[in-house]
């Protein structure tokens, strides 16, 4: 299904900035210390320090393309959690069946409890419209929080840059759940994650070239103009930011 060879072995290609720090010397470090540290430092010490205790979920946007593929340099085959709304663009399935196949990793779909007939009974129909919490809470919070307490830590693909709501996230850090969260890439800027892609010619959903730069379900992903946010084109008809899935605060 997929014509991708093979990615040989192969370092990163960021970061810049501050010097890294040996965070294989011990897996205590701090979470001031893994400030400093590259993704791939992060990624190891998150590795060696919680094994099979870490999750990871993704929705398959770029950054989480970077961060998987940083994942499987490092692991003989590994889950990825997929939260699937029964909304998602077709593009986004095929490119989660493309990397099934390609990839050293098994995705695990996520669904609601309840059916969409049940949901539309509860918050009432189209909720995405008129309470697009309720709506992300019944198809993305409840299936979430069913495997949140099977792991000791999550990682994902979070990064500053994305939206003022995540400018502060750092590199780890407890979420307001309690959640121990950590995000390797969250000093890279959208450029650096471009750069890795294209310099490892790694899959994307194409539907970042028509200006989706940050991709959910069809009722509530807009493309974006030039300088607005990444996450701009979600939820335009409400002031929600943040599904509730990175609960930071
Ligand atoms: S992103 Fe939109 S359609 Fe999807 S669960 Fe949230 S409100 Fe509902």
């Amino acid at each position: 299904m997929n014509n991708q060879q093979p990615l040989p072995s192969r370092t990163e290609t960021k970061p810049s900035g501050p010097k890294p720090v040996d965070v294989f010397a011990d897996v205590t470090w701090s979470a001031g210390d893994l400030e400093h540290a590259s993704a791939t430092q992060i990624i190891d010490y998150a590795l060696r320090k919680y094994g099979d205790r870490l999750g990871f979920m993704t929705a398959l946007g770029y950054s989480g393309i970077v961060l998987m593929d940083l994942l499987r340099q490092r692991l003989p085959t590994f889950k990825a959690y997929f939260i699937d709304t029964g909304f998602h663009f077709p593009e986004t399935l095929e490119l989660l069946e493309r990397l099934q196949d390609a990839w050293n990793v098994e995705f695990i779909r996520l669904g609601p409890s309840l059916t969409g007939e049940q949901i539309d009974s509860i918050i009432g129909p189209r909720a995405w419209e008129t309470q697009p919490d309720l709506c992300c809470l019944y198809r993305k919070v409840e299936p979430m929080l069913r495997v949140l307490e099977t792991k000791d830590a999550w990682v994902a693909a979070l990064r500053r840059d994305q939206a003022k709501t995540r400018s502060a996230i750092a590199p780890i850090q407890l979420d307001r759940r309690g959640t121990l969260k950590i995000y390797p890439l969250a000093r890279w800027t959208a450029a650096d994650c471009w750069d890795y892609i294209r310099a490892h010619d790694l899959p994307t959903n194409p539907l970042h070239d028509e200006g989706y730069l940050s991709i959910g379900c069809t009722h509530c992903t807009a493309p974006v103009t030039p300088g607005d946010d990444e996450r701009a084109g979600r939820w335009q008809t409400s002031g929600k930011t943040e599904c509730g899935l990175h609960d930071n605060g």
